[in-house]
C-alpha cells in the first residue's frame, strides 16, 4: 500500500488538491479535518468534545485523530494506498503514525508539502469564510492561532521527514489548476523511483 501524506498550512490547499489526486491513483482520501467536523455535525460526545477546540483554532488531542486514523486504516481494504490530509500534525502524531505503518509491515511512502506565505493564507481563509461558513474560519484571532499552532506544533515534521528522505515541496501559490499540475508532476517522479 501507498501512504501518502499531504501536509501544509491551514488553507494550503490540502483538501482540494487531496481529491483529484486520490482519485488518479485509488488512494483512500483521510482528511482529519472533515472525519471532525463529520462527528460534530452527527452530533457525537468525541465531536462535542472536538468543536471548542476546533472553534478556538486548537489542536485536538493526538489520541482523538489517532484512533480516526487507526479505524479508517482498517476500513478501506480495496485501495492501492492512503492519503492523508491534515493527520499528523505534531511530533507525536508522526511517531505513532510510523509505529501504525511498522505494525503493518508498511511505511509512509512520500510526503508533499503545499507551500504558502502565511499572509496569502489569511486571504485565501477569508474568502473560503464566505463560502464554506466554517466557524473556525471567521474570526481572525482564530486563523492566527491556527497559523501559529501550525508553525508551533505542525512545521518541525519537516525536519523529520526530510531528514527520512521523503520530504517534497510544492510551490501552492497559483491558480488551482497551476497547482495541481505541479502536484501531479510531483507525485509522478515519486512513483518513477518507487
Ligand atoms: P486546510 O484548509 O488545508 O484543509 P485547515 O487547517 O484549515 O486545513 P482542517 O485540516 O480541516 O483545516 O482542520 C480543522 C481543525 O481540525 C484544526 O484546526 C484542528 O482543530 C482539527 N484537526 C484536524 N486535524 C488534526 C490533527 N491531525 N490533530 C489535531 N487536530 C486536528
Ligand atoms: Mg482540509
Amino acid at each position: 500500500m501507498k501512504y501518502f501524506i499531504l501536509f501544509g498550512p491551514p488553507g494550503a490547499g490540502k483538501g482540494t488538491h487531496a481529491a483529484p489526486m486520490a482519485k488518479k491513483y485509488n488512494l483512500k482520501h483521510l482528511s482529519t479535518g472533515e472525519l471532525l467536523r463529520a462527528e460534530i455535525a452527527e452530533g457525537t460526545e468525541l465531536g462535542l468534545k472536538a468543536k471548542e477546540l476546533i472553534d478556538g483554532g486548537n489542536l485536538v488531542p493526538d489520541e482523538v485523530v489517532e484512533g480516526m486514523i487507526a479505524k479508517a486504516f482498517g476500513k478501506y481494504r480495496d485501495v492501492a494506498g492512503f492519503l492523508l490530509d491534515g493527520f499528523p500534525r505534531t511530533v507525536t502524531q508522526a511517531y505513532d503514525l510510523k509505529e501504525m505503518l511498522e505494525a503493518r509491515d508498511e511505511e509512509v511512502t512520500a510526503v508533499i508539502s503545499l507551500m504558502i506565505p502565511d499572509e496569502l493564507i489569511k486571504e485565501r481563509i477569508a474568502g473560503r469564510a464566505k463560502i464554506e461558513g466554517r466557524a473556525d474560519d471567521a474570526k481572525p484571532e482564530v486563523i492566527e492561532n491556527r497559523i501559529r499552532t501550525y508553525h508551533e506544533k505542525t512545521e518541525p515534521l519537516i525536519a523529520l521527514y526530510r531528514d527520512e528522505g521523503i520530504y517534497h515541496e510544492v510551490d501552492s501559490v497559483g491558480t488551482i489548476a497551476e497547482v495541481e499540475e505541479r502536484v501531479s508532476r510531483t507525485v509522478a517522479e515519486i512513483l518513477a523511483k518507487a
